[in-house]
């Protein structure tokens, strides 16, 4: 039988979707395949038709039991030999779905991925009969992906112990990082991989270099005054309520949300946000998740995001209902630091945490408990720390059970509990080396924004290329592409070429030059074009 006649004859369907038969195609022939698409683009297809065409059975690992039954009833209603493993199953249950498999009569069985952690279980499973190891929600195995489940670490081994058979691995998480992970974890072997479907026909993503907050504020009021729908993300809550203050003359309904609002003020605005009693909201990246609003018209980045993938996330919120919609970072270098800062705060290193746990078992009392807020520990450390690399350290304690937090009652201060009394933080089981690897990767996901904003190529095809997803044409919607239509390179003359090269000595002797052809800026566009002016003012004379 083809798989367009089981298409037919199973799923009903008179036709795949691209590239569900490609997909098919590789998995048919034994290849080990990788597959990133969306929500919703059809993914299961792409084990459940080749489970039904390939001699033995299909295991499907998918981490909720709930979605599992979902599936696994949805081909019993189709007559399809379909059953599942799982915890919530009694032993007799277990047994006769283990039978059934060795008796070749199911073709297609969902595994919760806990039952691998059972060395009886993958005895019990016969190693000649299985066809096909099919992993959904594969982003599950990657610690960088936002869903990373322990149990799914073991599937590699597990792959191994029933046989070894081909792997498919499918999920809508679309990072490099997470891609790498998962090939990496499963051994996949000289993979297909596709990645499809993430482009977005009706977004155009524009990049508007700015100088100044006058600059930014400008360039929203445009915005409102031609969509009067739309999300404008700030970097920090600072930010969210200077903006706010300044466009609120703007639009009759803004809103602000961030995570310095109580639980009821920002479910308010989240509400009004969502039944259109309000149709500008400024927020920080808190905002976004859950908002089911079709027709937002622009999403904003007042200052660039930390990442390419949070970037995809959030202007992604625009046009759902597939209306034309812009999506327009607002670019200043110089708002790099504030993404540095985050960086800093979210990765500490080893030293500061084995540091900070030192502390705490210093200042703990009787009962080896802590009373001390974030900023009270970091005065403690009696140098300029970055409290949010405090805060993170104690989240990294506690996950580690070497401290405990626990709420005092009345009080919005969180105390703290020493759990390993006795032990000294140099004996933390931290792996400095990923601690490195992750702060490392947090920074080339920040690089890459930058350059992203300094790109002039289809802004569509780049992240799409970003993602993996080859091969896509140019949007024709973005700036790039707009401006593109009037650019036409030429080469300089003599005297531009001398120009270009005293302004690039300019920057370079104004950078810090930190080896290995890396420089640091030290100075913005203004300061440095000031200098090659011969500016006498007291700030470059300042700057020495
Ligand atoms: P994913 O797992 O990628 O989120 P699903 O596999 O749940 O997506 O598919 C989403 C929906 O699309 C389902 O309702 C499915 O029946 C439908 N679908 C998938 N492939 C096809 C196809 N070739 N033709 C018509 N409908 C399809």
């Amino acid at each position: 039988m083809t798989p367009e006649d089981a298409l037919q004859k199973y799923f009903g369907m008179p036709s795949f979707r691209e590239p569900q038969r490609a997909i098919i195609s590789a998995v048919l022939e034994n290849k080990d395949t990788l597959v990133v698409m969306p929500t919703g683009g059809g993914k299961s297809l792409c084990f459940q038709l080749p489970a039904l065409l390939l001699p033995g059975v299909t295991l499907v690992v998918s981490p909720l039991i709930a979605l599992m039954k979902d599936q696994v009833d949805a081909l019993q209603a189709r007559g399809l030999p379909a059953g599942l493993l799982n915890s919530s199953q009694t032993l007799d249950q277990q047994r006769d779905t283990l039978r059934a498999i060795r008796e070749r009569r199911l073709k297609i069985v969902y595994v919760a991925p806990e039952r691998f952690r059972s060395a009886s279980f993958l005895n019990a499973l016969p190693q000649d009969a299985i066809s096909l190891f099919a992993i959904d929600e594969a982003h599950c195995l990657s610690q960088w992906g936002h869903d990373f489940r322990p149990d799914y670490m073991r599937l590699g081994e597990a792959r191994k112990a029933i046989g070894g058979p081909p792997c498919v691995a499918l999920t809508a998480t679309a990072t490099p990082d997470v891609q790498a992970d998962i090939k990496q974890s499963l051994e996949m072997h000289a993979p297909a991989e596709f990645v499809a479907g993430f482009a977005r026909d009706n977004l155009s993503f524009n990049v508007r270099q700015t100088s100044s907050e006058h600059d930014k504020l400008q360039a929203i009021e445009r915005l409102i005054q031609q969509h009067s729908t739309g999300i404008i993300y700030c970097a920090t809550r600072k930010s969210v309520d200077a903006v706010a203050t300044k466009i609120e003359h703007l639009s009759a309904s803004v809103i602000r949300y961030h995570g310095g609002l109580s639980d009821s003020e920002r479910n308010a605005a989240q509400d009004r946000f969502i039944s259109r009693q309000a149709n500008i909201v400024v927020a920080t990246n808190a905002f976004g998740m859950g908002i089911d609003r079709a027709d937002i018209r622009f999403v904003c980045h007042y200052e660039m995001p930390g990442s390419i993938e949070a970037y995809y996330q959030e202007g992604g919120r625009a046009g759902r209902d597939g209306q034309p919609s812009v999506c327009e970072m607002l670019f200043s270098y110089a708002d790099k630091r504030v993404q540095d800062f985050f960086i800093e705060g979210a990765n500490p290193g080893k030293a500061l945490v084995a540091e900070i746990y030192d502390l705490l078992c210093a200042t703990s009392d009787a009962k080896h408990e802590v009373r001390l807020s974030v900023d009270e520990l970091c005065e403690r450390l009696g140098r300029k720390v970055n409290p949010m690399a405090v805060s993170s350290a104690l989240s990294l304690l506690s996950r580690q059970n070497w401290i405990e937090r626990f709420d005092i009652p009345g009080q919005r201060l969180k105390g703290t509990r020493i759990q390993q009394v006795g032990r000294a933080g140099r004996d933390l089981p931290i792996d400095a080396a990923a601690l490195a690897t992750k702060a490392a990767r947090d920074e080339d996901r920040l690089k890459a924004v930058i350059h992203f904003a300094y790109a002039q190529s289809c802004r569509q095809k780049w992240i799409l290329d970003y993602f993996g997803e080859r091969n896509s044409a140019d949007c024709a919607r973005c700036d790039c592409c707009r401006q593109s239509k009037h650019r036409s390179a030429r080469t300089l003359s003599k005297d531009e070429t001398t120009i270009v090269q005293k302004a690039l000595s300019g920057v370079a002797r104004m950078s810090r030059n930190l080896g290995s052809d890396q420089w640091a800026a030290r100075f913005g566009k203004r300061k440095i074009i000031q200098c090659l002016l011969g500016s006498q003012s007291a700030a470059i004379r300042d700057s020495g």
